[in-house]
C-alpha cells in the first residue's frame, strides 16, 4: 500500500496531484485545475491517467474535466454538484470509499465552501485531499454553506490523525499567517509564521501541511480558544473569525 503524490503549482495559485497506486499502477488526479498543467505532470511522470477524482464544482478544480478526460479516457469521480459544469462518471458523497487499486480512499463530507465539497483520506496512507476546505493556517470562504457546516466539516478533518498530510489545493499560506498572526499571539504560531515567510521567499511550496500542525496554530481550528463565548456554540467563535477574515486587508 504505498500511494506516490506529485505536486505541481498550477493557475495562479493552485495546487494539482497526480497520485499512483504502486501496487496496481492505477493513477488518478485530485482536481483539474488545469487542463494542460495536469496533463504535463502526466507526461513528466511517464503516467497514464485512470480516475479524475473531484473535491467541489469550482472552475479551477473541475473545469479541466473535458479536457483530461479526452485526453487520456480517465473516469471522473466527485460530488453530483459537479454536474453543474461537467458530466461525472460516478457520483460518491460522504461515507463512500473510493479504491485506487489497493489504496483506499475515504469520501469525507467537506461541504462549506461550496455545499457538495468532499475530501478523500487514505487511512494507510496517512493522506487526506482537503480542496478548498482546510488550508495551511485557514479554511475555504463560505460561498455556499453555513458557518455551521464548515465548522463540522472542519471539525471531521481535524478528528484524523496528527500525522495526516494534508494536500491543500492552494498556496494561501503566507497571507492566511498574516491574518492568523493579527488574531492569535501563540508562540508556536509566531515560529510557524516565520518559517512560512521564509519558505515563501526561497519560493518553496508551503504544502502539504498536517493535521497536528493545523490543530496548533491554525485560527479556525482555534476559533473556540480565540473567539469563543461562555455558554456560546463553537460554530460561533468560527463563524466571528471566518467574517473577520474576509474583511482582512493584511
Ligand atoms: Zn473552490
Ligand atoms: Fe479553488
Amino acid at each position: 500500500m504505498t500511494l506516490t503524490v506529485r505536486q505541481f503549482a498550477c493557475l495562479f495559485d493552485n495546487y494539482g496531484f497526480v497520485i499512483r497506486d504502486e501496487a496496481s499502477g492505477l493513477t488518478a488526479c485530485i482536481d483539474t485545475p488545469d487542463a494542460d498543467a495536469v496533463l504535463a505532470e502526466l507526461a513528466a511522470a511517464g503516467w497514464g491517467l485512470d480516475f479524475i477524482f473531484n473535491t467541489h464544482w469550482h472552475p479551477d478544480h473541475a473545469g479541466g474535466n473535458a479536457k483530461v478526460k479526452a485526453a487520456t479516457g480517465a473516469s471522473i469521480v466527485g460530488p453530483a454538484e459537479v454536474t453543474k459544469i461537467a458530466p461525472l462518471d460516478r457520483r460518491v458523497a460522504g461515507g463512500d470509499i473510493v479504491d485506487l487499486g489497493e489504496t483506499r480512499f475515504a469520501v469525507i463530507d467537506a461541504g462549506g465552501h461550496t455545499l457538495g465539497h468532499i475530501a478523500y483520506y487514505s487511512a494507510a496512507d496517512h493522506v487526506a485531499f482537503v480542496g478548498d476546505t482546510l488550508f495551511a493556517l485557514g479554511c475555504g470562504r463560505l460561498f455556499e454553506g453555513t458557518p455551521a457546516q464548515m465548522w463540522a466539516s472542519l471539525q471531521r478533518l481535524a478528528a484524523l490523525p496528527d500525522d495526516t498530510r494534508v494536500y491543500c489545493a492552494h498556496e494561501y499560506t503566507a497571507a492566511n499567517a498574516r491574518f492568523a498572526l493579527s488574531v492569535d499571539d501563540d508562540p508556536t504560531l509566531k515560529a510557524r509564521a516565520e518559517d512560512i515567510f521564509a519558505a515563501r521567499r526561497r519560493g518553496e511550496a508551503t504544502v502539504p501541511t498536517s493535521i497536528g500542525v493545523e490543530k496548533a496554530t491554525n485560527p479556525f481550528l482555534r476559533a473556540p480558544r480565540l473567539a469563543g463565548k461562555p455558554g456560546a456554540p463553537d460554530f460561533e467563535a468560527f463563524a466571528t473569525l471566518r467574517a473577520a477574515k474576509d474583511g482582512f486587508k493584511g
